[in-house]
């Protein structure tokens, strides 16, 4: 993937070099929330918060919090991902505009360890998510290096996937999806709820296959092999093959985010198509 030289979004806040947000009392969330919060969620969730924020008591902790920060020069890490959220403001506010709509940009959070977000703590074991609350994405860069290294998903369009399934998040939320599936939360079965969690995934999964469509139209950047990479990813964080990983079994009721196949399948249509109305994941007969 070239993306050196494009422009960098102003939209990155760094909170890795500490005091970015010191934790003044707020409920502690013992390990045993932590494990309820991690079940039926899987790689970058959409927001494994609610149900911590739900089981911890509630509302968002307390914390004292340091003025936004911009990476420092000549962070490469942070410059890509810098790169690859600007190409997505840039993508998404065509789209929006051709639909007749405004795109409101979303914020990106570079943290690590742990950090307050309007939906309870952040934690890097959780993966990057979306917090539809304060519509910030969070992201603790080492989860690139859990990706190469356990996930068997290296490569940098592979991180410029999962950064635009975040995004994707965002989207849904600007579109009111998001909060017409948690108005569904608890008027419905588990099993039907992890159906819907599946849908809003695979959903995500599509945006970030037309931000690729047409940010590959917009600047020619991808690479042989990239897309490849973003597929391979996509595969390899299916909760199915996850659940193999994990525990040797594979329980599809239990799906939050879709198979391997799945996941696939709605990138390369998102990809294909670069069109929102071939991303309604809630109509398909099948997914
Ligand atoms: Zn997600």
């Amino acid at each position: 993937m070239r993306w050196e030289g494009n422009r960098e979004s102003d939209n990155v806040e760094d909170r890795r070099s500490g005091g970015g947000g010191g934790f003044i009392g707020g409920r502690s969330i013992g390990i045993g929330t932590i494990v309820v919060a991690l079940i039926g969620w899987g790689v970058f969730g959409i927001n494994p918060l609610t149900t911590i924020g739900v089981l911890s008591g509630g509302g968002a902790p307390q914390v004292q919090q340091g003025p936004a920060q911009r990476p420092p020069q000549g962070d490469r890490e942070a410059a890509f991902v810098s790169t690859v959220l600007a190409s997505t403001e840039d993508v998404w506010a065509q789209v929006f505009q051709q639909g007749g709509a405004q795109y409101r940009q979303p914020k990106l959070v570079l943290y690590r360890g742990a950090t307050p977000t309007a939906c309870g703590t952040g934690q890097s074991a959780m993966g990057p998510f979306y917090c539809p609350g304060d519509q910030k994405v969070y992201l603790d860069m080492d989860f690139f290096d859990t990706m190469s290294r356990q996930l068997g998903a290296p490569g940098e369009f592979a991180r410029a996937y999962v950064i635009a399934h975040e995004v994707g998040h965002h989207v849904q939320t600007l579109l009111g999806t998001t909060g017409k599936v948690d108005g569904m939360r608890g008027r419905v079965s588990q099993r039907e709820q992890n159906a819907l969690s599946v849908r809003l995934e695979l959903q995500a999964d599509c945006y970030a296959g037309i931000w690729a469509h047409h940010s590959q139209q917009a600047k020619n950047w991808l690479e042989q092999g990239d897309i490849e990479s973003a597929v391979n990813a996509a595969e390899q964080i299916g909760d199915d093959a996850l659940q193999r990983q994990q525990t040797g079994t594979v329980r599809p009721d239990a799906f939050t985010h879709g198979s391997s196949a799945q996941r696939v399948r709605w990138f390369t249509q998102g990809f294909k198509t670069g069109s929102v109305q071939g991303c309604n994941t809630f109509n398909a007969q099948s997914l």
